[in-house]
């Protein structure tokens, strides 16, 4: 942490008003639903960004991040429009984007000075681009005395993201890194943003969710999200409700007989039965039975390849191999078309999970994946 700081005082003569972290995250189950205002239960990773921030009263911001090539961003906060992360090319777009949003709100942001670094793989389907907004949107929260309450703080995100950087992405990413608590998964209604942290320290059970990062880089901005969402949008109108969380599980076998169109229908079965995984799941890790878990992540996975159809071959392998060696349950996670998938193992059996995954990758000429232990850890927070 104080290496950021220190780096924020070579770049800018002098050292930062102060540091904060925000982390990355995982879904463990409720995939495609945050936008059908339903279910969703990720948990914090141990990854974070940590931004070192100043404020400034002169209506410039500059943005620097240690972790991609070129200088420092300058932009003047009074001309931000969306579309235009600036000089500094496409990344700037994202805490640019935070400043827009906080200023098209109503608060008083007059500029800033920004020295970003990241351990949240970029990509990945992890969420490194929400954490680089919550993080400014804390520390500008609090350098500017905004008072802002975490659910606050992941709508100013998403409308970042939404609107400024252009990718149309649900609240999950942004309240799993503004509103997590460190051994628990958060269980949001992404409706009303009403949330519970439910126990999920797996460490304590002799339990491990790892992460398999498949380096395949997932672009949600092409159509196939959109895509999906016009779908899932096109079943919530023909049965005459708001949202597919309106449809319960009881009602699903009537709902898709009343549909016409084959790809809607399977869009709605993957909503309402992922809504209806998210409630069984954390009935179980209440009753203090997380191990029960790992059938429904399968099921979960099933529904997400085979109705949404968003995986992709190497997630598919990921699940296949991990189940195969003796995990609990696993599925892909976030948007697919590469990204990350998770998997539920026993402690005893994680290195032998990891080797079987590995091994099928290498066998099937695949980039060797990225594996490590999701650690469910805090949300936003300052750090110095
Ligand atoms: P994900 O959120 O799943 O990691 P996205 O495509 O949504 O993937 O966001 C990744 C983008 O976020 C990167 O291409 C980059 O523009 C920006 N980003 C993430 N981390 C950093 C960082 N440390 N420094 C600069 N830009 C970053
Ligand atoms: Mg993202």
């Amino acid at each position: 942490m104080s290496g950021v700081a220190a780096e924020f005082g070579e770049l800018y003569g002098a050292g930062p008003d102060g540091v904060w972290a925000a982390p990355g995250r995982v879904n463990l189950i409720g995939e495609y639903t945050d936008f059908n205002e339903g279910f969703v239960l990720p948990l914090a990773l141990p990854h974070t960004a940590v931004a070192a921030v100043s404020r400034r009263d002169d209506g410039v911001l500059r943005l620097h991040s240690g972790d991609v090539d070129g200088g420092i961003v300058r932009l003047d906060v009074a001309g931000l429009e969306p579309g235009g992360g600036g000089p500094g090319g496409g990344w700037a777009a994202y805490p640019a984007g935070v400043v827009w949003a906080l200023r098209e709100a109503g608060h008083p942001v007059g500029g800033a000075d920004v020295h970003l670094a990241s351990t949240v793989p970029t990509g990945a389907g992890l969420s490194s681009s929400a954490a680089l907004e919550v993080v400014t949107a804390l520390a500008l929260s609090e350098l500017y005395g905004l008072g802002l309450s975490g659910p606050e703080i992941a709508r100013i995100a998403q409308r970042a993201e939404n609107a400024f950087v252009g990718v149309p992405c649900g609240i999950m990413d942004q309240m799993a890194s503004a509103c997590a608590a460190e051994g628990h998964a958060l269980f949001l209604d992404t409706r009303d943003l009403s949330y519970r942290q439910v126990p999920f320290d797996l460490a304590a059970v002799g339990l491990r969710l790892l992460v398999v990062d498949t380096r395949v880089k997932h672009a949600l901005g092409d159509g196939a999200y959109a895509e999906r969402r016009a779908g899932c949008e096109a079943g919530a109108r023909a049965l005459g409700v708001r949202a597919l969380r309106d449809v319960d599980v009881e009602q699903l076998p009537d709902a898709l007989g009343r549909l016409t169109d084959e790809t809607v229908r399977r869009y709605v079965r993957h909503v309402v039965s992922d809504n209806d995984r998210v409630a069984r799941t954390i009935a179980l890790l209440d009753a203090g039975d997380p191990r029960a878990v790992g059938p429904l992540l399968v099921e979960g996975h099933a529904s997400l390849r085979d109705d949404l159809r968003v995986s992709c071959p190497e997630l598919d392998l990921a699940v296949e191999a991990a189940v195969e060696a003796g995990a609990l349950g696993a599925r892909m996670t976030g948007g697919g078309f590469g990204g990350s998938a998770v998997v539920l193992v026993e402690d005893s059996s994680a290195e032998d999970v990891a080797k079987a995954v590995r091994g099928a990758f290498e066998r099937a000429g695949y980039a060797e994946p990225g594996l490590f232990a999701a650690v469910p850890s805090a949300g936003a927070r300052r750090v110095g």
